[in-house]
């Protein structure tokens, strides 16, 4: 399955599926010496193709591809002197290698925040397969400030429909009623 649109080495020539009991595995960053690695226990959640332009993206990648994972199953197992937040002022903290500047951990420190207790990672720095296959396609027109050229958002769209990653330009819908459901909720409206 090949098109003119590129979304995502990960996904752009089909997506894997994920294994069954997946046991989590090594992301490692692009440095050949004293690469930054981080171990994750078990699977990972809410994979999705992102087209913010905060989230890591490969080289020439329109989308990143990014998944989220309990912190307390993340531990920085090699090199993590490496590691330096990307801005601080950012709901999710990405930490980057300062050499190749892969993020390899997300995280959110604001407690209030509805997300808060999940590290955003990228699996395709991972060489185990099996990993949760990403199920949608947020910030979708986010990719414009990264230089995509507006008329061509229709032929973005219908790829992504077409691989079956639904087209949002903010989060899925389930995301955006979780964010709402605790916004709610810490206002006593629920
Ligand atoms: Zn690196
Ligand atoms: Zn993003």
């Amino acid at each position: 399955m090949s098109s003119a649109v590129h979304i995502h080495p990960s996904v752009d020539d089909g997506i894997p599926q994920a294994a069954p009991d997946f046991a989590g595995g090594t992301l490692t960053c692009l440095c050949t010496t004293d690469p930054v690695t981080v171990e994750i226990k078990g699977q990972v959640a809410h994979n999705h193709v992102c087209g913010c332009t905060k989230c890591w993206k490969p080289a020439g990648s329109l989308f990143s591809q990014v998944a989220v994972v309990s912190r307390e199953n993340l531990q920085v197992t090699a090199n993590g002197d490496k590691l330096q937040p990307v801005d601080t002022t950012a709901a999710i903290v990405r930490h980057a290698c300062r050499d190749c500047g892969v993020h390899m951990v997300g995280r959110i420190e604001n407690t209030a925040h509805p997300f808060f207790g999940l590290d955003f990672v990228h699996t395709e720095r991972s060489n185990q397969r099996g990993w949760a296959a990403p199920t949608f396609a947020a910030f979708v027109s986010s990719i414009i400030e990264s230089g995509a050229r507006p008329e061509n958002m229709g032929a973005v769209r219908a790829r992504l429909t077409e691989i079956g990653l639904p087209p949002y330009d903010c989060l899925s819908p389930p995301l955006m009623d979780a964010i709402s459901t605790h916004v709610a909720k810490a206002k006593r409206i629920l």
